[in-house]
């Protein structure tokens, strides 16, 4: 099928793709990537009028630390992950995310704002930064506001976003001493949303014990969700095996998995307490690294 005709504005400012969403109101939408959008309007499940193209504002593809965190550029691919020195070194979480997003040809396009305004419930990237934090920089015609992750998603493919607003930035906190964060996907087959995922922020104090612990799930709920059951439980304690099994197992009760062709609920909401305790482990190696 292919979609319904629509009219095309590349921005070149975000002042100017603001001032075209605000004229255009419900007839029109953002275009990031186009690996969620064009799909979807040729399936004609989308039907937009104008398309606002925002790859060519070079501000929103900026990727750096600066003395408070990382700010990820709206427009940044998935595929700027897969290489980057500071992703290596300092939040190598997000290449764990990247390593199992799609295939090469949706990670050259797809981006990481795309993703989040898309608010799919097993997108990789909402269930990886509710761990890490993230703050989004949402940008409209009164101005810019800042909105923390854990009220961005309101529901399934619903955000927090206003009509007339764009996803501008996202930024994390720097990392602190001794601590470390992973992402755990399980699929079918590359190429594959998730069946089940689980993102892990882990802060350790130096005597070896778990300060705070943040995580995200994927997949098993109307959005990505957090697990604050088990983050609760995991203060305080010793970042072992038990310790890790146990949240795991906190976390799949917290978990609403709806079966699907992917498997059963109950088979998603056990593979939920592999993937958190999986997750656990790997981000608690970090922080000891
Ligand atoms: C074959 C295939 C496999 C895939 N596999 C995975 C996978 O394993 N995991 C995964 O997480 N995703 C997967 N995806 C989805 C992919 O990651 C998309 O890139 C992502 O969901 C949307 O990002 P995009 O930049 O392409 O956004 P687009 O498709 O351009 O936009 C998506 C929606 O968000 C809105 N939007 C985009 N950017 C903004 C912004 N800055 N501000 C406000 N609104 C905005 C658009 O208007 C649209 O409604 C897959 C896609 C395909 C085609």
């Amino acid at each position: 099928m292919q979609p319904h005709a629509f009219g095309y504005a590349r921005a070149t400012s975000v002042a100017e793709a603001v001032r075209l969403l605000r004229k255009n109101g419900d007839r029109a939408k953002i275009l990031a990537g186009g690996q969620s959008l064009i799909p979807l309007m040729k399936l004609r499940l989308a039907n937009p009028e104008f398309l606002i193209d925002i790859g060519g504002i070079s501000e929103l593809s900026a990727l750096r630390e600066d003395g408070e965190g990382l700010s990820i550029g709206a427009m940044v691919r998935d595929r700027e992950f897969e290489h980057a020195e500071l992703v290596k070194t300092r939040y190598p979480i997000l290449g764990d995310v990247v390593k199992g997003l799609g295939d090469p040809q949706v990670r050259n396009l797809g981006t990481v704002g795309g993703s989040l305004a898309h608010a799919d419930p097993a997108g990789d990237w909402g269930a990886a930064l509710l761990a890490l934090d993230a703050h989004l920089t949402l940008t409209g015609p009164r101005g810019e506001r800042q909105v923390p992750i854990d009220e961005f998603f309101k529901d399934t493919f619903a955000t927090a976003l206003h009509p007339d607003e764009i996803l501008t930035e996202i930024r994390l906190p720097a990392p602190v001493p001794h601590s470390g964060s992973a992402y755990q996907k399980l699929k079918r087959k590359t190429g594959d949303f998730a069946t089940v995922s689980a993102s892990a922020r882990l802060a350790l104090n130096p005597g070896g014990a778990i300060v705070e612990a943040r995580l995200g799930l994927g997949a098993v709920g109307p959005t990505a969700i957090r697990a604050p059951r088990a983050e609760a439980f995991l203060a305080g304690k010793s970042p072992d095996e038990a310790t890790f099994a146990e949240a795991g197992r906190l976390a799949s009760q917290e978990s609403s998995p709806v079966p699907d062709l992917h498997g059963s609920a109950e088979y998603k909401r056990a593979m939920v307490a592999v993937m958190v305790r999986r997750a656990l482990e790997t981000a608690a190696a970090r922080a000891r690294s």
